[in-house]
């Protein structure tokens, strides 16, 4: 019966290897698919949307503005008082609000009503703010799901990713959505700047670092956003932007190619999604989903034997029983009887009185999963790095990737094994004018930054 059990485990193995030379092909393949989003719409399975930034902040942004940051389970509004390029930022705030599970399925009035009365109840709790007695209130709008923009201050939803799925909100404009709510709430505040959240860490990123040129989020859901020469976007209409730049969204989340290490796990979580076939890059990679694969791992092992004994299975059956936060709790276990893994097994799973070997499995199947997460996640960094021909030897500018999202910031051995990945596909010497670093809340952050940029008044 053990047998069976390993069986299941070398096969998990075996089929999310991810060598050096695969990764190679993910990263072409990737370089290769931006090149072909970027040549007209609809080129590829990755959209590669032009974002409407063509300037990074550069420190000089004066004055308060407000950030709305949605996308993942959570949203959060801020207040941030930049001071210019000595003093910077001199003082955020910010408010949580976790969304209701049925607002992400509802229809698209409640959700905007739902955020928009939190934002006016931020704004009212600022009390008098002399600095508004003339001005209106301006916004930077962090929506990070895929969305066609047609300038900083207009977007219409391509389609919901993650745990999202309001019918009627795809096709629509997101902002006049925003707009139309706040104006109900009686909130008299402009949104200057519609963007994602691959954007807004690239904006936070490079405010404090000019040799930021790459923003991935490594969160709910995974994106990156990235500088590109607007000479290079043949599908960008009308007038050149004047700083020869525009940030893309790449939305790599829908990237999809035959050298991904796909299982059955992952095929069959897919069928089972909310968003059938698409977003396969973002299923292999990011934390709403890495819990769900080793889920389904264990369910196959119980079926297959009887390792883990007699016990109520309907745990194990339920979908997104185990979250990513628990994947690295366990993998992160230092206990020499792996007290921790004992414990998740047995609040979560039910799955109870567990011996070390069957512990010992259970971290090796976080590690498969985890290490494969990792690893494609720094193909697809160097991916973009191919197509902007950096991080490549004889290069001497420094790049750097600016990182936000709670996968990478609190999941510290998918931190060093992304990082370490990066090194091996890079090559020693190339790798070192490349840093990784830590953007954290950049999308918040760089959502007030673009709305300082697009502000009415300057
Ligand atoms: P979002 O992506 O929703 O905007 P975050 O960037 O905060 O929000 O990322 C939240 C996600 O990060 C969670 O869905 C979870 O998958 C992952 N995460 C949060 N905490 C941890 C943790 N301790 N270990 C691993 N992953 C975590
Ligand atoms: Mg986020």
């Amino acid at each position: 019966m053990v047998a069976a059990a390993e069986r299941v485990v070398a096969g998990l193995r075996e089929e999310c290897a991810t060598p050096a030379s695969r990764l190679d092909e993910v990263a072409a393949a990737m370089a290769g698919e931006m090149a072909a989003g970027l040549a007209e719409e609809g080129g590829s399975k990755i959209k590669m949307i032009v974002s409407y930034v063509d300037n990074l902040p550069n420190g000089s942004e004066e004055g308060l503005f407000y950030a709305l940051d949605l996308g993942g389970t959570n949203f959060r509004v801020l207040r941030v008082q930049l001071a210019g390029k000595e003093r910077r930022v001199v003082k955020r705030e910010s408010r949580e609000v976790s969304i209701p599970p049925h607002l992400m399925s509802g229809n698209s009035s409640e959700l905007f009503c739902f955020i928009a009365s939190a934002l006016a109840k931020f704004v009212a709790d600022e009390g008098h703010n002399a600095v508004f007695n003339d001005k209106q209130r301006e916004l930077g709008f962090t929506f990070s799901f895929p969305v066609r923009q047609t300038s900083i201050t207009s977007g219409t939803l391509i389609k919901w990713t993650k745990a999202f799925s309001i019918d009627d909100a795809v096709g629509e404009d997101v902002v006049a959505e925003l707009q139309m709510a706040m104006e109900k709430q009686g909130l008299d505040m402009r949104v200057s700047a519609l963007i994602n959240d691959t954007v807004g860490t690239l904006a936070a990123g490079s405010y404090y670092d000019d040799d930021v040129v790459v923003g991935v989020i490594l969160g709910t859901g995974s994106n990156a956003a990235y500088l590109e020469k607007a000479s290079a976007i043949p599908k960008l209409e009308g007038e050149l932007p004047k700083s020869g730049n525009m940030v893309i969204n790449t939305e790599w989340g829908n990237f999809s190619s035959s050298c991904l290490p796909i299982t059955e796990y992952d095929e069959a979580l897919d069928r089972e999604s909310l968003n059938p076939g698409e977003q396969i890059f973002e299923k292999l990679i990011s934390g709403m989903y890495l819990g769900e694969i080793v889920r389904r791992v264990l369910l196959k092992i119980s079926l297959q034997s009887s390792i883990f004994g007699n016990f109520d299975q309907t745990k194990l059956k339920t979908r997104f029983i185990l979250r990513t936060p628990d994947i690295s709790a366990i993998h992160h276990d230092g206990t020499p009887d792996l007290r921790i893994v004992a414990e998740k097994l047995a609040d979560n799973l039910k799955i109870t009185d567990t011996s070390l070997e069957t512990r010992k499995m259970f971290v090796e199947i976080c590690d498969i999963v985890t290490r494969r997460s990792a690893r494609l996640a720094a193909a697809g960094i160097v991916g973009i790095l191919r197509k902007i021909g950096r991080g490549i030897p004889g290069d001497k500018r420094k790049s750097v990737i600016a990182i936000d999202g709670g996968l990478y910031e609190h999941y510290t051995e998918f931190r060093h094994c992304l990082e370490s990945t990066l090194t091996e596909l890079l090559g020693e010497e190339a790798s070192k004018s490349v840093t990784v670093k830590l953007a954290n809340d950049g999308s918040g952050l760089g959502a007030a930054l673009i709305a300082a940029s697009h502000s009415q008044y300057l």
